[in-house]
């Protein structure tokens, strides 16, 4: 089956991963289910509860991405259960209604969830990014600033093999299986002529190991994500057995380890007799390391250095969001705070007159509420009041100010990039010179 990270529906699936949105950086993910398993016969579904109320996944599971989704009210003990033949009316709580098969309850709910006060949510179709920041934790993960950067550097493209170490929480592997995405070999017949893309993903905790597989394979991805349980240190790259298994062929590869300088002996272009090189030999390797201390990162270029890695550079991403905003100081409570923005301008002055009588004028009229902040629509009988209305431009909703915003989460580390440049033989120079006569 397609996963949704990658060739999304334009509605959210059954048994497929979607997020659910609470606040701007507040995601849930969760897989929608039209039955559960633990409770079957609820035909509302799974109901994922939240700090906004309950959301049987019958209320989400048809819907377009990006849909706003009102919460239910749940009554687990009155909830609509029907009675299947297998179970007597009188054990179940909610009134004897005609008895219905297995089958039948599976299904998604057959009623409309009742509007709750609570609140509601968005459901976002799946990405890498919005994975990053609603992921499980099991570890420090690469977040998106970083990814996106580290990914640009080591030309991850379609049809290209990444290798990964360690897998960890699988923030980087999501990110990486995108960037290398080819199409599906069953969905595109052109397929066999180029190569798919594929992540390869080590890691040596067994647990993490199990779980980013659980992922992987919940999310659709299996077939392009590969994760080896592997102590990279000793037994490198190689796909299947250590030492004498299968190369990736990787061109390009992210090491986020504690000591990526121990791994750098298994990504040579000759490897000792009887092995594989774990690197493609068409292409030059583009090779990332991501270290927290300058130490680690100085016993890595040493490394480097050492086995000919070339154009060896560090980087630190100190990406930083600017927040820009109108800020309303001044504009109702002049003098209050000691900070008077508005008018500025005499043309501004007339205006802001206007605007104050209108608006107390609609006060007076009960049309609007005065302790409504931002003169938000408002209805009253058929009609809808909006900013416009009462004659407020933009620029009256206070002075534009920035901020920078310091909680943006990242985990800072020092990126180091280095090249091994592909291996260049006699047979290389001198098909090279046949096929391009005037470069001799
Ligand atoms: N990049 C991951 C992400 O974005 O979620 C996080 C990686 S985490 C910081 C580092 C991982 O490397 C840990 O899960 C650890 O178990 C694994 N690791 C450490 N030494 C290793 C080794 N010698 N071989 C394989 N994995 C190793």
């Amino acid at each position: 089956m397609p996963s949704p990270f990658l060739t999304p529906n334009p509605i959210a699936d059954a048994d497929s991963l979607a997020l659910l949105q609470l606040r701007r950086d507040q995601l849930v993910p969760t897989i929608l289910r039209d039955h559960d398993d633990e409770n079957q016969g609820y035909f509302e579904g799974k109901v994922t509860n939240t700090r906004f109320g309950s959301f049987p996944h019958s209320t989400l599971i048809g819907k377009p991405w990006g849909s706003q989704v009102v919460a239910s009210k749940v009554d687990t003990g009155s909830r609509g259960r029907r009675p299947t033949n297998k179970r007597k009316a009188e054990d179940l709580d909610a009134p004897a209604t005609p008895t219905a098969t297995e089958e039948e309850n599976k299904k998604p709910a057959l009623r409309t969830p009742v509007a709750a006060d609570s609140g509601f949510l968005h459901i976002l179709a799946p990405t890498p990014e919005a994975w990053t920041l609603s992921l499980p934790h099991r570890t420090q993960v690469v977040y998106t600033p970083d990814y996106s950067y580290v990914l640009h550097r080591l030309r991850a493209r379609p049809g290209c093999t990444v290798i990964e170490a360690g897998a960890g929480s699988g923030s980087f592997t999501h990110a990486s299986v995108r960037a290398v995405f080819n199409g599906y070999p069953e969905t595109e017949p052109t397929a066999k002529k180029r190569r798919l893309g594929k992540v390869c993903s080590f890691e040596f905790h067994e647990q993490r190991v199990g779980k980013v597989q659980e992922e992987i394979k919940d999310h659709g991805l299996d077939g392009l994500v590969e994760v080896t349980h592997r102590d990279v240190y000793e037994d490198g790259f190689l796909l299947g057995t250590p030492h004498t298994g299968k190369s990736p062929k990787a061109s390009a590869i992210f090491l986020d380890l504690p000591a990526p300088w121990l791994a750098l002996k298994h990504l040579v272009r000759n490897p000792p007799a009887g092995q594989e090189s774990a690197l493609d030999p068409e292409s030059p390797a583009y090779l990332c390391t991501f270290s927290p201390c300058l130490e680690q990162v100085e016993r890595t270029i040493r490394t480097m250095r050492q086995m000919g890695w070339l154009n060896i550079s560090m980087v630190e991403v100190a990406q930083r969001r600017i927040d820009v905003k109108r800020d309303r100081v001044g504009l109702d409570t002049e003098g209050e705070r000691g900070a008077t923005v508005f008018p500025q301008t005499v043309e501004q002055a007339v205006e802001k007159l206007r605007s104050d009588e209108q608006h107390a004028k609609l006060v007076r009229e009960n049309r609007v509420n005065r302790s409504q902040p931002d003169y938000e629509p408002i209805e009253k009988g058929d009609c809808t009041f909006h900013d416009k209305d009462f004659g407020l431009p933009k620029y009256a909703q206070g002075r534009l100010v920035h901020r920078s915003e310091i909680d943006l989460r990242t985990h800072t580390s020092y990126l180091v990039f280095a090249i091994l440049p592909r291996a260049w033989s006699e047979e290389d120079e001198s098909r090279c010179r046949e096929q391009w006569p005037s470069d001799k």
